[in-house]
């Protein structure tokens, strides 16, 4: 048994088998065949090195189309290696001598390669060692197959570790045999983390190196209340945790009964609570909690689960069948904000050529730039307007002429519409993200031209604090309770307020039971969250009263330190809600 501990991300427990994503540095246990499928087995590797060979070819004529003769050469050199006689003997030795598996033979052998090349010790033979293990991963992923690669094929209930998944391969995971993540990279408000909570699966990530010490099909559990990765759980591990799944789920009934309470304080104060969604079936799980609305609709996964432009039509069908789903109440649709970790498969050769993608061609800059694209979503929202309450936000916006720009293009494209004699609604409230320390700054001025805004502290932290949100070996310093975030946050209420403009908060840090009597204090009414956290927070509400919220704001604008301030509201809510800390 082994535990590995990670940042939690999405609560829950999940127990069951590990399916392996990315055959990177996994190791491939010691198998053996039988003696009479020896010959079976060797045809298997044949066959592999086959495929092997033929996906090089093609790779070859790629690159020499695109980029010119000399990269195809190397994907001809690889050719040449993989078909090298001795080294094939060695495995096929292996196979019939040792009766090894095929998949232990290949990894054994290449991996013998790979390290001597490695021990020559200049960089012309590194760079071999390099395209060997290339080769061993190439092979691996035709020999060990769908058993591992695909993840349309599951016929079972799978836990899946990777070393990283995108917000696009998080997206496309279907929750029917997924019952769980796990991965070594990423942090706490990731993209690929916020995806584990839209699925309502139990996921950790960030837990650094592991994959090397686990195989495919082995025993896991997650623990996705406290972080806790477990290979290979002992007898009694297994039982502890299969009874704290069953807590889990009688927690999950409980809170159900509050989908009918209004989140009102103690004192009378009735705050909105709103839920955000990627995927327009996931309004459901804002309508059965009793969310007031939609208060973040992340449009972008639009683009990152159909991996292409999505047309006008594909837009509207999906705003009109959340607007239609919430039967009155709010939606406040986030035009796209992709980029950054975001990149759908039509953009990825302009994207991936930025050295810092958090701080390049990402969210309204993106469409800014990409003016047919961005016209192509606006038509489809203010269509979908004439059928509810539909709001309009702009992300990651720094600067006045970014917001005063992207205005003016939803004007040109009012006039379009009007042209073509389109129905659409010409009023729809038009407000703003506020994630850019320039615009916390500057958020009177924006307060004056927008109708709203919306705090994205998912990205205000990082911004802020010059942490990357996805970097798990900095997460110690990414915290929502760092006095110069909760100073800015301030500052952003106090101008909407000045200026009679609604604000929401509708990043990761609201969805945190612990800060929500914080953000209360500091004057915020309405939130955006993750649907799942909508019971719980209303428990968190129904039992605060604003004078003690207005005591805690008042008592961490004293504290200097994040932990300080953690800590502190990790203890105020625990006096608030004894029921709620309850640990599975
Ligand atoms: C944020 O930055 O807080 C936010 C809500 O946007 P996203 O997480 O999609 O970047
Ligand atoms: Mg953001």
């Amino acid at each position: 048994m082994m535990i590995k501990q990670g940042i939690p991300v999405s609560p829950g427990v999940a127990i069951g088998p590990a399916f392996i994503m990315g055959n990177e540095d996994y190791r491939i246990p010691q198998r053996f065949v039988r003696i009479d499928d020896v010959e079976k087995e060797l045809q298997r590797l044949d066959a592999a090195i086959e495929q092997v060979c033929f996906e090089l070819g093609e790779h070859e004529e790629l690159a020499s189309d695109r980029l010119g003769k000399q990269y195809g050469a190397i994907f001809a050199a690889h050719q040449q290696l993989i078909q090298d006689p001795k080294m094939i003997s060695e495995i096929r030795e292996l196979i019939q001598d040792k009766c090894f598996s095929p998949e232990y033979a290949t990894s054994k052998v290449l991996e013998q390669y790979a390290k001597l090349f490695q021990s020559l010790g200049n960089q012309y033979f590194a760079e071999r060692s390099a395209d060997i293990v290339d080769l061993q991963h190439r092979m691996l992923k035709h020999l060990l197959g769908e058993r591992r690669e695909d993840l349309s094929n599951l016929t079972e209930p799978v836990l899946i570790l990777a070393n990283n998944l995108t917000p696009s391969e998080t997206a496309n995971l279907d929750k029917k045999h997924v019952l769980g993540f796990v991965t070594e990279a990423g942090g706490r408000t990731s993209h690929t983390a916020i995806l584990a909570g839209a699925l309502e699966i139990p996921a950790i990530v960030g837990v650094g190196e592991f994959l090397s010490n686990v195989s495919g099909g082995e025993m896991i559990i997650i623990d996705g209340y406290h972080g806790e990765l477990i290979i290979d759980p002992d007898e009694a591990v297994l039982e502890r945790f299969t009874a704290s799944r069953q807590r889990h789920f009688e927690e999950q009934e409980r809170l159900k009964t509050y989908a009918d309470l209004v989140p009102e304080t103690r004192d009378g104060e009735r705050i909105t609570l709103m839920g955000n969604i990627e995927f327009p079936q996931e309004v459901e799980h804002c309508v059965e909690r009793g969310a007031d609305g939609v208060g973040l609709y992340r449009t972008e996964f639009l683009y990152l689960q159909e991996g292409k432009e999505p047309t006008e039509q594909v837009h509207y069908e999906a705003y009109c069948e959340v607007v239609q789903s919430m039967q009155g109440r709010p939606v406040v649709i986030r035009t796209l904000d992709l980029g950054a970790d975001k990149i759908p498969g039509a953009l990825e050769k302009v994207l991936l050529q930025n050295s810092n993608p958090m701080l390049g061609l990402r969210s309204i800059r993106l469409s800014l730039q990409n003016q047919p694209l961005f016209k192509t979503q606006l038509r489809a929202i203010l269509r979908a307007a004439m059928l509810g309450d539909i709001r309009i936000m702009f992300p990651l916006v720094s600067t006045l002429r970014e917001l005063r720009q992207a205005r003016m293009l939803l004007s040109d494209v009012m006039e379009d519409l009007e042209d073509e004699g389109i129905e659409f609604r010409r009023d729809v409230p038009v407000g703003m993200m506020v994630e850019v320390p320039s615009a916390a700054i500057l958020a009177e001025e924006f307060a004056r031209e927008v109708d709203f805004f919306s705090i994205g502290t998912n990205d205000l932290i990082q911004y802020t604090l010059a942490v990357d949100r996805a970097d798990p070996s900095v997460a110690n310093l990414y915290s929502a309770g760092d006095p110069a975030v909760i100073r800015l946050i301030q500052q952003v209420v106090q101008a909407a307020h000045r200026e009679n403009k609604p604000v929401t908060v509708c990043g990761q840090m609201s969805s945190e039971p612990r800060f929500l009597p914080l953000l209360i204090g500091l004057g915020i009414r309405q939130v955006s969250v993750t649907p799942a956290m909508i019971p719980e927070l209303k428990e968190v509400i129904r039992n605060l009263d604003v004078k003690h919220a207005n005591e805690i704001s008042s008592h961490v604008s004293g504290l200097d330190s994040a932990r300080d301030v953690e800590n502190y509201l990790r203890g105020e809510l625990h006096k608030i809600c004894p029921a709620y800390a309850v640990d599975f």
